[in-house]
């Protein structure tokens, strides 16, 4: 049985961001995935802000930098659109499979060891380590570390398995649906359009996000609750579109989204949780690429403490819960208070909203400020006395 320092279930953005720490930091780190190959599918809409990359130290790159983007179209269920021009580039819509595996081959020339095909379906805890059991490439074997970093997606088996709670509701699910499409037609390929309306896509939105002039992902999210499939809507979105019922399907993606609240203990003895095992997600539009990286940073680092002092217990490695709510999580706690508010609106007050607020405004909501938010209502939309209270309920 091969012994490491740290065994990384799951070689995703959160998984190889925090094997390439690790490795960085002289730590013995195996990252298993069991995908055959590295980022595919990708279950992505893959944009990608450029202050994500610069807070996780990522240089856009060509090969996976398809398309720049610099601003944001939002259509209002009757297509009143509200425009987001920002000053300058704000972001790519990556190539996902290219930008993984590219981390990849980073990961392991500081000297990570990736496997892939490789299934991890139990963990026991034996004399202070944590023996991995996986099937890889249809042969058993078994791995063994005093400390597991579960980054093994929204249906994470690992955390569950070391005895974490990860129980998610339906409620604080949606369900993600996407085609990749190609001879499609839209304004503008530096905009990603999102498109909102309890008809078109219940508690959630259709994107656009161009990968090219004539190519995009173009994908819905909606609750998890929902009676139709997210397939469904989306199809009869498409359909409605003059630009895109003509087009072609290149890639079917589908995935859920951890959009509720994170989970409040991320840590046992022998074991972190990071990215979307953790829920760590953007509440409102869902993305999570970022998110999961900045944590396995944050994870990665406490990890190399505990290695050092040879103490793996809960106590040591909760210090990263600490420090990831401190970063983000607290911040990402407003954005789910705002998502709550926006959610107890009908199709009638986003219209509303469309016709009285800025791009800045949206902006301010985003983001999760709230008492600029709550000036800006209360500014804007007096003469909406309904809107303002739902708002203000929200906001204190
Ligand atoms: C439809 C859709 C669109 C999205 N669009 C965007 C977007 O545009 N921008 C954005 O920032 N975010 C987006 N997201 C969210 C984003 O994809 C995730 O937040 C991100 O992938 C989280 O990274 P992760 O490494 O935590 O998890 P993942 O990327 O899910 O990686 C987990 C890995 O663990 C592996 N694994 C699972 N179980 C095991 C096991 N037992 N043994 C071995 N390996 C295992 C899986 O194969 C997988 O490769 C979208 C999500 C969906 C579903």
């Amino acid at each position: 049985m091969q012994e490491f320092d740290v065994i990384v279930i799951g070689a995703g953005p959160a998984g190889l961001m925090a094997a390439k720490k690790l490795a960085e930091g002289k730590a013995r780190v195996l990252c298993i995935d069991k995908k055959q190959e590295i980022g595919v599918p990708k279950r992505c809409g893959e944009g990608l802000s450029i202050k994500w990359m610069e807070r996780v130290g990522l240089k856009p790159d060509p090969s996976w930098c398809l398309q720049e983007i610099d601003g944001v179209g939002l259509y209002s269920p009757s297509m009143k659109s509200l425009e987001i021009k920002f000053n300058r580039l704000s972001g790519y819509v990556i190539e996902r499979r290219v930008f993984e595996k590219d981390l990849a081959k980073i990961t392991a020339s500081k000297g990570a060891l990736i496997r892939t095909k490789c299934h991890a379906h139990s963990f026991e805890r034996k004399d202070g380590q944590v023996i991995v059991t996986c099937i890889e490439q249809g042969f058993e074997v078994k791995y063994s570390a005093p400390l597991i970093i579960a980054a093994d997606g929204t249906e994470s088996l690992a955390a569950r398995k070391l005895g974490l709670n990860t129980k998610i509701t339906l409620d604080d699910i949606d369900s993600g649906y996407q085609y990749e499409m190609t001879n499609i037609s839209f304004e503008n390929p530096s905009y990603i359009n999102l498109f909102f309306g309890t008809e078109i896509a219940p508690r959630g939105y259709v994107w656009i996000f161009p990968k090219s002039k004539t190519g995009a992902n173009v994908g819905i999210g909606i609750g998890g609750k929902e009676e139709k499939t997210a397939k469904e809507y989306l199809d009869k979105f498409i359909q409605n579109h003059p630009g895109l019922k003509n087009g072609s399907i290149i890639e079917v993606n589908a995935g859920t989204i951890p959009v509720g609240d994170f989970l409040d203990e991320m840590t046992a003895d022998n074991l972190m949780v990071i990215g979307d095992a953790a829920h760590q997600v953007n509440p409102i539009h869902g993305g999570g690429i970022g998110i999961a990286m900045e944590a396995a940073l944050i994870a990665a680092e406490v990890a190399l403490e505990a290695i050092e002092k040879r103490d793996f217990s809960q106590k040591l490695l909760s210090k990263y819960n600490g420090i990831w709510y401190k970063t983000r999580g607290n911040s990402l706690k407003k954005i789910l208070k705002q998502r709550h508010m926006l959610e107890a609106l009908d199709d009638k007050y986003f219209e509303t909203l469309a016709e009285s607020i800025t791009g800045d405004d949206v902006m301010l909501i985003a983001e999760g400020k709230l008492a600029a938010s709550a000036k800006m209502v209360i500014k804007k939309l007096v003469r909406h006395p309904k809107l303002v209270s739902v708002m203000l309920k929200y906001l204190k």
